[in-house]
């Protein structure tokens, strides 16, 4: 266990507290993981959309990063209407993803894969 120092007060305290036991200012710590999780709000909030949207041509997988099924989906999503059958499964496919994310809204690692 380290110690730190207060930025606003001075005050010396454990790095594990999350925020001053002086003052109450919080820690670089619990600032940094507040925007992380605003960052990945904002994240899950694109992955909805593009799934919604744009989830028959991959749009939200190649979005996090899952190109190998973005590339699927794009395909299944374009020349697979020529085929009619991959054209329909990929719209099932991008509901799906799009219902997945809803459901892990709270925990946006599970699909964004952080
Ligand atoms: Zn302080």
């Amino acid at each position: 266990m380290a110690m730190i120092y207060c930025r606003e007060c001075g005050y010396k305290h454990s790095d594990k507290a999350k925020a001053c036991p002086k003052c109450g200012r919080p820690t670089e710590m619990t600032l940094s993981k507040k925007i992380n999780k605003l960052t990945n709000d904002r994240s899950m909030v694109v992955y909805l959309l593009l799934a919604w949207f744009l989830g028959i041509f991959g749009a939200h997988k190649f979005y996090v990063g899952k190109n190998g099924q973005g590339i699927a989906m794009l395909l299944m999503g374009t020349i697979g209407w020529l085929l009619i059958l991959p054209g329909i499964a990929v719209c099932f496919w991008a509901l799906v993803d799009f219902v997945i994310g809803l459901c892990n809204v709270s925990t946006p690692e599970n699909v964004l894969g952080k």
